[in-house]
């Protein structure tokens, strides 16, 4: 049994030694536990956030301790009453791991969505989609006719995030880096418009596209992208907080915006985390199910093979060189 085992903080992208694969043995199971086998592991830019030794939403994982993650797999051993051998599960605190020995109350149960292969459960169906999903529905609230700009556009939660809105009436603007991803968005997705972030200057992009001014802001990047979006926020404006991938990895903090405009816009600024919304996963799957059976909703994800090139897929999300939802793949279905 493999597994990623934190040695040390990185200090930016994660360098070698910071994480080290290293071989266990699978303990025997215990009265009520079960034996799951990672089929697949998401790679999230909070895996990054969760190395470092800072206040968040979890604790950070302790040097010596198995990097944590969320993973996909099936039973392959069961001392539990609910779960079986065969059974797709998630465990609530996955691992970077071959196998996890996990008790059976930390487990949920996973259900294939018909005509749709299992990765949608990482991604458009899983947490990837409720992120999106909610944060337009539920954060944003997001109305006809609005105009909603969405930075990481081309990524995993902005991309399903900008068709939300399209499908809620919005006029969509993304943020992403580079032409083949602004293009992808613009005619693949339906967006109503794209900034090249790597190319040309957000700002003057954002000014050409929305010169009326932005209704609603869904971040995922923050520091200078975000200052551009705030800087264009009309009165009323409403802005989730989603992510602030640029800080993740940053050496130095990013800049933040003037404060000043939440109270000369009446802004209305949230935050939120998907864990929040769990429990309302059948009403993002009542919504989102027929739009993806009508194809109304395109959905990429990027599989890279093998546990060993883990921490080199978690690098890619920093450097934007994926193609969809990130996940690797550890073992076969
Ligand atoms: P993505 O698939 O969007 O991958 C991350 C993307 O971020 C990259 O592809 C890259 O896109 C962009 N990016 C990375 N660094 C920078 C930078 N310095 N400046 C500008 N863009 C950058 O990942 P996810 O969809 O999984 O996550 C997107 C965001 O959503 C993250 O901030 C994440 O933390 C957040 N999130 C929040 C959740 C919540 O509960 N609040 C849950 C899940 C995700 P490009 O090639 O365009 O540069």
């Amino acid at each position: 049994n493999r597994q990623w085992i934190l040695r040390q903080r990185p200090h930016g992208l994660i360098q070698d030694g910071d994480l080290e694969l290293v071989e266990t043995l699978v303990p025997e199971l215990k009265d009520g536990e079960v034996l799951v086998r990672t089929i697949y592991l998401s790679i999230d830019p909070t895996n990054r956030t969760w190395m470092n030794d800072s206040e968040g939403y979890l604790p950070p994982v302790g040097l010596g301790d198995v990097m944590r993650g969320l993973t996909l797999g099936v039973v392959e051993q069961s001392r539990g009453e609910r779960f079986r051998e065969g059974d797709l599960v998630m465990p609530l605190s996955g691992a970077w791991a071959d196998y996890a020995v996990v008790p059976e109350a930390g487990l949920r149960p996973v259900h294939r969505a018909p005509g749709l292969p299992l990765t949608a459960n990482l991604s458009v169906l899983g947490m990837t989609g409720m992120t999106a999903y909610f944060g337009v529905t539920d954060v944003l609230k997001a109305k006809p006719g609005e105009t909603l700009v969405i930075s990481a556009a081309a990524g995993a939660v902005g991309s399903i995030a900008g068709q939300v809105a399209k499908q809620r009436g919005c006029r969509v603007i993304g943020i992403a880096g580079g032409a083949e991803k602004c293009r992808w968005l613009t005619e693949d997705l339906g967006f109503d418009g794209a900034v090249d972030y790597k190319n040309e200057d957000v700002g003057d992009a954002l000014d050409r596209l929305a010169p009326d001014g932005i209704d609603l802001n869904f971040e995922n990047v923050g520091g200078d992208i975000m200052i551009a979006v705030w800087n264009r926020l009309k009165v009323h404006g409403r802005m989730a907080v989603c992510g602030l991938i640029s800080a993740y990895n940053a050496t130095r903090m990013p800049p933040s915006p003037n404060f000043a405009r939440i109270i000369t816009h009446r802004l209305d600024v949230k935050g939120f985390l998907v864990l929040d919304y769990a429990h309302r996963a059948k009403e993002m799957v009542a919504e989102m199910g027929p739009w993806l059976a009508d194809g109304k909703i395109h959905w990429k994800v990027h599989v890279d093979d093998g546990l060993e090139g883990a921490v080199g897929s978690l690098n890619r999300l920093f450097t934007g060189d994926h193609d969809g939802k990130l996940m690797v793949r550890v073992s076969e279905e």
